[in-house]
């Protein structure tokens, strides 16, 4: 595919399953090798056999995955070529379905396979734990609940993205009037805030009525599959095996408790240096100093070789990384027409290497996506050398530690791309953001866990009980007169729509993050080691230890926050600006 950034990669091994010419397209080709699957399985007569069939499921995984990457990767980095489009589209449509009860029909071959027990328990565990799940889980008469839950969700999403306002004489969507809550005019602010918050509301009652049938819908698959609630069946489906319910309320109290009162500082800070009587909802995303935007870098060429800077002096290997990838081409990082928004980073699965896709134009919001993203991207190289497929990607909890902890220690070197007092406004704007949004993570994910718990509630009972979080977690903004604009907040956060309870993953990662930050404050060298270490381990140990091997506690509690937050604090106190 000539549309593809990179050329060929180098195979990382050769295959010893998937033909090499085959075409992962078509799915009569695949589902080929899936019979094979089938059949060998019962046919192991030894645990050696057995691990033998599960690399070449493996293989097969890893190369499926990689030719859906190479046509995502195609086509979000050429949108306006039709080719790619149908190319990504022809797999989404045509072999994705097909996939799904291949691949769970193989899954419960494994689980129900009588040489699974002589395989070495210790390897095996956390793969045997979450392939039992996929298995224990799955109702046939779940399947037409899911579509019609995906259904409901994406009429959330059309819904939500189809939301526009007049401003200024011009259409604009809710995404973009976001630049003007950035505007020292504090009344130009308001008028835009106003009007986002008044075109919401308008739809409240469409977005109240998607969730009331979502509610049912998920309330009943949780039933379907033996669970009292759906709370704990999306723990299971979310694979918590290593933390409950209880720990994530012992995130609340601890957020309420350690960051709040940071909260209310930054807040009174805020207001004093706006000069207002006190904050009000559109005072929030503006700089209380009135400065301009920073410009790290003009050219994203400059802001590559800035950033391979700073690895290098994170740490050889590191850069060596990033480095790597650059001479494989592996980076699309400017933007340009013809590119679709945002950026991601992908990982190319059997070639085993990472690719980042950005749309810099020279914020200092591409820095911390540079950052972030090469955070995952070290990630996917540190686990090259790990057969299982499986293994080599980690929980989400975890994933985001190994990207939130390269924000976090790269901006130690961010003096390559500022002067002095640029670069600590920078240190400062990315801590105030990490302290803000504890609270926001435990709004959402404490109202889902008691909308789950709730069965049967009404709509009433509903918004009581986010206005009650909202009380807890808003902090000192002024909301008087705006209401039921705070009444139906939730409805911006998609999560709740269409990823019940997947939004605490950040909180868990965040505090994992700021304590590898917290360790290389006092001996960098070991905190990189054991920040590589932990990466290299993939998905292979469950939570608790990869935690454990990055140098880490995995515990949410107040003992683990107070400590953190103390050095937050004290980090802020360094960075002080005044006009
Ligand atoms: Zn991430």
């Amino acid at each position: 595919m000539d549309l593809l950034p990179f050329d060929t990669l180098p195979a990382h091994k050769p295959r010893r399953f998937v033909p090499p010419g085959i075409d992962l397209g078509d799915w009569g080709q695949i589902a080929s090798l899936f019979d094979q699957l089938d059949h060998r399985a019962p046919a192991c007569t030894s645990a050696a056999d057995l691990e033998r069939w599960l690399l070449d499921w493996s293989e097969l995984s890893a190369a499926l995955d990689e030719e859906s990457s190479k046509r995502y990767i195609a086509m979000t980095c050429h949108t306006d070529n039709p080719e790619a489009e149908k190319a990504y589209l022809h797999f989404v449509e045509n072999v994705d379905p097909q996939l799904k009860p291949r691949q769970f029909k193989l899954a419960q071959a494994y689980v129900t396979h009588p040489l699974r027990q002589r395989l070495p328990q210790a390897r095996y565990e956390v793969f045997d734990r979450a392939t039992l799940v996929h298995v224990e889980l799955f109702r046939p008469e779940n399947v037409p609940l899911e579509t019609e839950e995906a259904r409901l969700s994406q009429q959330y999403q059309k819904l939500s993205g189809s939301l526009t306002v007049q401003f200024r004489g011009e259409e604009k969507t809710l995404i973009q009037m976001g630049r003007y809550l950035e505007e020292p005019d504090r009344a130009l602010r308001q008028e835009a805030w106003e009007l986002v918050a008044n075109r919401r509301l308008q739809e409240a009652e469409k977005f109240e009525e998607f969730f009331d049938q979502l509610v049912k819908l998920r309330e009943q698959i949780a039933r379907n599959a033996g669970y009292a609630n759906y709370r704990d069946y999306a723990f299971r489906k979310l694979g918590r095996f290593d933390y409950t319910p209880e720990d994530c309320e012992k995130f609340h109290t601890a957020v309420e408790a350690e960051v709040m009162p940071m909260v209310a500082e930054l807040q009174a800070e805020r207001q004093r240096q706006l000069g207002v009587e006190t904050l009000r909802p559109w005072d929030l995303a503006v700089d209380p100093l009135s400065r301009p935007p920073l410009r790290p870098f003009e050219q994203v060429d400059q802001m590559v070789s800035r950033t391979q800077e700073i690895f290098a002096r994170l740490d050889g290997e590191l850069g060596a990384g990033f480095q790597r990838m650059q001479n494989l081409r592996l980076l699309d990082l400017a933007n340009r027409k013809g590119k679709a928004p945002g950026g991601y980073q992908s990982t190319l699965a059997e070639a085993r290497v990472p690719f980042i896709f950005m749309n810099a134009v020279g914020l200092q919001r591409d820095v911390e996506t540079i950052l972030h993203e090469a955070g995952h991207a070290f990630h996917a190289l540190a686990t090259r050398d790990e057969d299982l497929y499986a293994y080599r990607s980690a929980p989400i909890e975890f994933c985001e530690v190994a990207s939130m902890s390269m924000e976090l220690l790269g901006n130690e070197f961010i003096e390559r791309f500022y002067a002095a007092p640029e670069a600590n406004r920078a240190r400062r704007t990315h801590l105030e953001g990490i302290v803000n949004i504890l609270p926001w993570i435990a709004t959402v994910d404490a109202f889902q866990h008691w909308i789950y718990t709730h069965p049967g509630h009404t709509r009433a009972e509903r918004t009581a009980a986010w206005v009650a979080l909202m009380g807890r977690f808003g902090g000192a903004v002024d909301w008087s007169g705006y209401g039921p604009a705070r009444a139906n907040l939730w409805h911006r956060q998609l999560h709740v729509f269409l990823y019940p309870f997947y939004y605490i993953e950040y909180g868990i990662a965040q505090l994992g993050a700021l304590q590898v930050w917290a360790n290389s404050k006092r001996n960098k060298a070991v905190a990189l080691n054991q920040y590589k270490h932990s990466l290299a381990l993939g998905g292979s140990r469950p939570l608790p230890e990869l935690f454990a091997a990055a140098g880490c506690k995995f515990e949410f509690s107040q003992k683990t926050l107070a400590p953190l937050m103390r050095l937050v604090r004290e980090e802020l106190g360094k960075l002080k600006a005044e006009k």
